[in-house]
């Protein structure tokens, strides 16, 4: 027996499994395409012939794949299944809520014990105290994964028994990063039509990653305490200058699909009402899509 079973070994699975060997832990892996896991044998892992004798082979056995759709083609055949009583399965492949909420019946219908994990880290971040790995599931489910788990993530942080709730908190902040990434591929349009270095617009936002740290929080609490009517800019301010993107963008003949979108939002906001408001008074109107 080792101590824990690691399947999948991409990008993701396979800092998972390095950081459980740095840390000593006897590991075995899996991978559907088995040459990925010639680096961590070298290392010290175990590589199991098939998916079912991984399982068998640890008490903890963890997941990190495509998808959930991939976890359940490889858990639900007979002779992988069978093999599960006993065990505390942790699914690390991004979902949605209700996947995991359908993953734990399943799990526990095998008399397994089940841990739903969102990892928000990249591979280099794994094992270290920057990265962040929510997880939820029943108590007795989390304290029996604590320590491995612990040895991923110095930021590991339980969401509670409701297990969705690392799902669903990992959508919202995807949401967040979807917006940047493209806020930022469209910045960098811009740098690139006006002749401005794009490595320093990037070194400039990440000078003011601590003041847009704050400006989440703020938007974070203004929203949840529904208290719009304060504001340090209002939303017809931004309004206007995101209206400004979308000219410079005319101008600049580049594409203007992100300005187009955003503008479009603000001005539905400012007609609805709300131009005096905070600019996180935009979610009424997404409230209402
Ligand atoms: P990846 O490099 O594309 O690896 C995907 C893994 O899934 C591979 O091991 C692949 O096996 C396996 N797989 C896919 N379909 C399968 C199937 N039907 N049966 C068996 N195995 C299957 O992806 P990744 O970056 O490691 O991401 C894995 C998970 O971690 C994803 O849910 C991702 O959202 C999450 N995540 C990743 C990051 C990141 O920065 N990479 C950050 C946060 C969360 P083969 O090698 O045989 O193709």
């Amino acid at each position: 027996m080792s101590e824990v079973s690691v399947i999948g070994l991409g990008e993701m699975g396979t800092a998972l499994a390095a950081a459980l060997v740095r840390h000593g832990k006897k590991v075995t892996v899996w991978n559907r395409s088995p040459e990925k896991a010639a680096a961590l044998v070298a290392a010290g892992a175990l590589l199991a012939p098939d998916s079912a004798a991984a399982i068998r082979a640890s008490p903890v056995v963890i997941l990190c794949v495509s998808n959930y759709a991939a976890t359940r083609a490889i858990l639900e055949p007979t002779d992988v299944s069978s093999g599960l009583p006993g065990k505390l399965v942790v699914q690390l492949s991004t979902g949605t809520p209700k996947e995991a909420r359908e993953l734990e019946t399943w799990v526990q219908a095998r008399s397994a014990r089940y841990v739903d994990g969102a990892i928000l880290a990249w591979p280099r971040q794994i094992g270290g105290a920057d990265a962040v790995i929510l997880v939820s599931g029943s108590a007795e489910a989390q304290a029996q994964g604590h320590s491995l788990l612990s040895l991923l993530a110095g930021g590991l942080t339980s969401m509670g028994p409701e297990v969705g709730a690392s799902s669903s908190l990992f959508a919202a902040v995807l949401a967040y990063l979807a917006g940047r990434w493209i806020g930022l591929s469209h910045g960098a349009l811009i740098c690139e039509a006006e002749g401005l270095d794009v490595a320093a617009y990037g070194a400039l936002l990440a000078n003011l990653a601590p003041i847009l740290g704050q400006d989440a929080k703020h938007m974070g609490d203004v929203i949840a305490k529904n208290a719009f009517t304060s504001p340090e800019s209002t939303l017809r301010t931004a309004a206007g200058d995101i209206s400004g993107l979308m000219r410079h963008s005319q101008e600049a003949r580049i594409n203007g699909e992100f300005p187009r979108f955003a503008a479009d939002l603000f001005a539905r906001a400012v007609r609805a009402g709300h131009g005096a408001e905070e600019h996180a008074a935009i979610i009424k109107v997404l409230r209402q899509a």
